[in-house]
Parts: structure tokens; C-alpha cells; sequence
């Protein structure tokens, strides 16, 4: 994909085609800004544009530097990413970006390193890589990507040229959900709604079972007052079973693309190779358990705005407005703000990588003044 096919942040992509156009490039850049937004797939255009074989402000997408950096295989073009159980970026891979900014292009005037959630460095590998920012070599330009820029040292951000990305705008949200999924306009509105103007987000809510579990968990918060405790455990579980499944579909698909590279490996490779899979795969489960808190949290908020009159145009669950408004009346505000802070109470339990049922038994059973009590 080009820059002209990119959704949202024409300013940010603005400044980049700028600086391809007069090849005034800078040694070291900071994508920062909101998860899901396209900071990762603009630095990837970037780095194609400026190791395209057809110099411009964009990349050409067809010439063999364009199609090598798309499939991950130009040897100017280093990406480095978080892996392991601790998501970190290791001390090795930052030696080996030092060790490699020494060396020459192979084939491009330019060589780039992207380091993809780069406050995910620990302090002493942050420091290395300062050392290179300090005295960049020729040629090189390093890319740090990071949705969480608070998380790197003062001093990195400084010598970087920041590139602020910010939440695509609703408009053009809802008009890449009808193009891309084919939604109709109602159910589009509701998605990019929900998605607060990220892309990854709205992708997370239609590729998967998210949705559904969306209606099950508003349809349980709408009449918990008329569940039974027992109720509420069971759908808990029943969502944590179906989280469940979805990780050990994760695992097999990628076990199976592990095999069908048909690479000979040793028995520690592969134990490596394994361990990268299942912390992938825990960290997507995460990153839903997190989808599901939000949209607790958005329910509370939208609750917040019934019960204040305020305009319909903020609330978020747009197709549950009836059940919205019952709510709001059955509930004072000072419940509302518990309930809100008892998905903050939940929100830490995920911090300390408690399943899914635990988290959402402290939101319905433990959180504030509990929403459902054991019977
Ligand atoms: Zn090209």
C-alpha cells in the first residue's frame, strides 16, 4: 500500500512525503500516537518510498525493492519488534541494530531500522541505542514506533523527529468499515463508535467473535439487577471457554505455519520457536480482555450521559439505547461512578495477568458496591 491509499493522518503523512520529496530525511524519527491507528504500515511506507527504485514522495508498490520490503526480505530495511513472555525488546537485537548502522547500504542509498513498540526497551538497551542517535551514521535512519512514548527516555525523544498520529476521524472511519467489511451504514456508525477512531480496533471488532461477546456482556450488564449470581458466573465462564478456544485455534495456525516452512530445527529452536507463539498468543488474548473492559467502561460512560440529558451524539452503544435508558434510571450516579471504578479495579487484575473470569468476577462481584451478590 502507498501513502495515497492511507486512512487518516494526512498531516503526519503530509510531513513524510514532504521530506521524500526534498530527500531532506532526518537520522531518527518517533511514530508515536494511539494503538491502531497505521504508525507501523506509515513506517513501512516510508521505508519503501526511500529504498524505492523509482525515487519520489511515494512508493511505487510494483518495482522489487517495493515488493521486498512488503514481504519482510530487503536487506536494508531492519525490523525490530518485542518477543518473549515479557514483550521486551531484547539487548541482543539492539546490538546487532548498533553492529549493523556501522555497515554500508547493500544495494540502497539508504539504510532504515524500525523498531516497532520501542518503549518496550529496557533502560540499558534504550541507552544503546541513544549512543547511535548521538552520532548517527551517514545514511541511516532509524524509525521508533510506539503507542506509549511516555515509556522512553526524555533524552531519545529529543533526538527524534516526532511524528504525532492521531485517532482517525469518525467520517472517514465509518466510510472504510462500509468499503472494507461491507457494512451496512447503521451498523458501520455503531463499529467506528466503538472503535474510537482506531483502525486495528475496528479490524479486532469484526474479525473476530467480538462482537457477540459485546452483546452478550451489555444484554447481562442491562438486567443485572434481575440475575442471579449464578447466572452471571456461568456467562463468564461460557466467554472465558470461548477465549479459550480462540487462543487454541491461534496456537494450531500457527504450529501448522511453523511446519509448512518445513525448516530443520533443533529441539531448542523449536522449544524458542514455540515459547514466541504461545507469548503472541497470550498477548491477542490480553489485548481482547482489554477490548471487553473498555466496552464495560463505555457502557458506564454512555450511562453517565443518559442519566445527565446530555446529547445522544456521545454515547457510544448507539443500538442500545432503550436498554440504555432503563438502566440510567434504575441506577443513581454515585452507582454509575462505582461501577466505573470497579472496571478500573479490573483493568489492574489484567495487569497482573489474571484470566479473563477472574477480571470480570472482580467487576460483577468484587468491584465497588458489587453489581450482582452472591446468592
Ligand atoms: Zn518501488
Amino acid at each position: 500500500m502507498s501513502f495515497d491509499a492511507f486512512i487518516g493522518n494526512k498531516l503526519a503523512i503530509g510531513i513524510l512525503k514532504k521530506a521524500l520529496e526534498t530527500r531532506r530525511i532526518a537520522s531518527a524519527y518517533l511514530f508515536h500516537g494511539p494503538d491502531g491507528v497505521g504508525k507501523s504500515l506509515a513506517a513501512r511506507n516510508f521505508a519503501k518510498a526511500l529504498v524505492c527504485e523509482n525515487e519520489g514522495s511515494d512508493s511505487c508498490d510494483v518495482c522489487s525493492s517495493c515488493r521486498r520490503v512488503d514481504s519482510d526480505n530487503h536487506p536494508d530495511v531492519h525490523w525490530y519488534k518485542p518477543v518473549g513472555k515479557m514483550r521486551l525488546v531484547k539487548m541482543a537485537s539492539i546490538q546487532e541494530l548498533i553492529t549493523q548502522t556501522g555497515l554500508k547500504p547493500f544495494e540502497s542509498k539508504w539504510k532504515l531500522f524500525v523498531l516497532l513498540e520501542a518503549d518496550r526497551m529496557r533502560a540499558e538497551s534504550q541507552n544503546a541505542v541513544l549512543k547511535t542517535l548521538e552520532e548517527p551514521p551517514g545514511q541511516t535512519v532509524l524509525i521508533l514506533v510506539s503507542s506509549n512514548a511516555a515509556g522512553l527516555l526524555p533524552t531519545i525523544v529529543s533526538r527524534c523527529q516526532e511524528i504525532c498520529f492521531l485517532p482517525i476521524p469518525r467520517e472517514e472511519m465509518e466510510r472504510t468499515i462500509e468499503e472494507k467489511w461491507g457494512l451496512g451504514a447503521e451498523e458501520a456508525r455503531l463499529v467506528a463508535s466503538l472503535a474510537s477512531g482506531s483502525l486495528g480496533s475496528a479490524k479486532r471488532l469484526l474479525d473476530r467473535e467480538n462482537l457477540s461477546r459485546r452483546k452478550l456482556l451489555l444484554t447481562l450488564l442491562s438486567d443485572i439487577s434481575h440475575r442471579s449470581f449464578r447466572e452471571v458466573e456461568d456467562t463468564l465462564r461460557a466467554m472465558d471457554e470461548e477465549l479459550g478456544e480462540m487462543a487454541k485455534a491461534l496456537r494450531g495456525k500457527e504450529e501448522k505455519r511453523l511446519k509448512a516452512q518445513g525448516k530443520t530445527m533443533t529441539a531448542e529452536e523449536r522449544d524458542e520457536q514455540m515459547d514466541e507463539v504461545n507469548a503472541n498468543v497470550e498477548s491477542i488474548v490480553r489485548q481482547e480482555v482489554e477490548d471487553i473492559l473498555n466496552q464495560l467502561a463505555f457502557w458506564y460512560r454512555d450511562l453517565l450521559i443518559v442519566k445527565e440529558n446530555a446529547s445522544a451524539e456521545l454515547v457510544t452503544n448507539l443500538d442500545m439505547m432503550e436498554s440504555l435508558r432503563s438502566s440510567a434510571a434504575e441506577m443513581t450516579v454515585h452507582g454509575i461512578l462505582s461501577r466505573l471504578g470497579a472496571v478500573e479495579e479490573a483493568r489492574r487484575a489484567i495487569g497482573l495477568n489474571l484470566s479473563l473470569t477472574s477480571c470480570l468476577e472482580v467487576f460483577f462481584l468484587r468491584g465497588g458496591e458489587a453489581a450482582v451478590k452472591p446468592s
